[in-house]
């Protein structure tokens, strides 16, 4: 499968990994549109949250949880935004689900 994702989960292509388990990784992301800008990215390749299984949601749901972890350790004890795009409209680029993790700054009130 030609996604850009799967390749830095496997290595082939290299990333500034900051967090790694059995089930995702969390990055740096590379044009950082806040002060810290991460993307954490189940290992498990499905496009977005429309194609989660029952599974998945348990997954995600564990990312979540230990993204509220690692905050304090990437930056983020200020508080800290999640975002995930799905679809032209909300302009997603990889169609392999992530989660941006932006802050270490005061973000604007308005969402886009
Ligand atoms: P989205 O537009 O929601 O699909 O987000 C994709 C994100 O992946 C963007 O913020 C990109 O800057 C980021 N990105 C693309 N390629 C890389 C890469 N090789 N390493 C880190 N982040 C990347």
């Amino acid at each position: 499968m030609d996604c850009i994702f799967c390749k830095i989960i496997k290595g082939d292509i290299p990333s500034a990994r900051v967090y790694e388990d059995e089930n995702m990784i969390i990055i740096k992301d590379i044009a950082p549109q806040a002060k810290y800008h991460y993307l954490a990215i189940p290992k498990k390749h499905f496009a977005d949250v429309t194609e989660m299984t029952a599974d998945d949601a348990v997954l995600v749901g564990n990312m979540l949880r230990k993204i509220g972890e690692l905050a304090p350790s990437l930056g983020l004890d200020g508080g800290f935004r999640l975002v995930s795009n799905k679809g032209a409209d909300a302009m997603q680029s990889v169609p392999h689900l992530h989660i941006h993790i932006l802050g270490g700054e005061k973000m604007s009130d308005k969402m886009c």
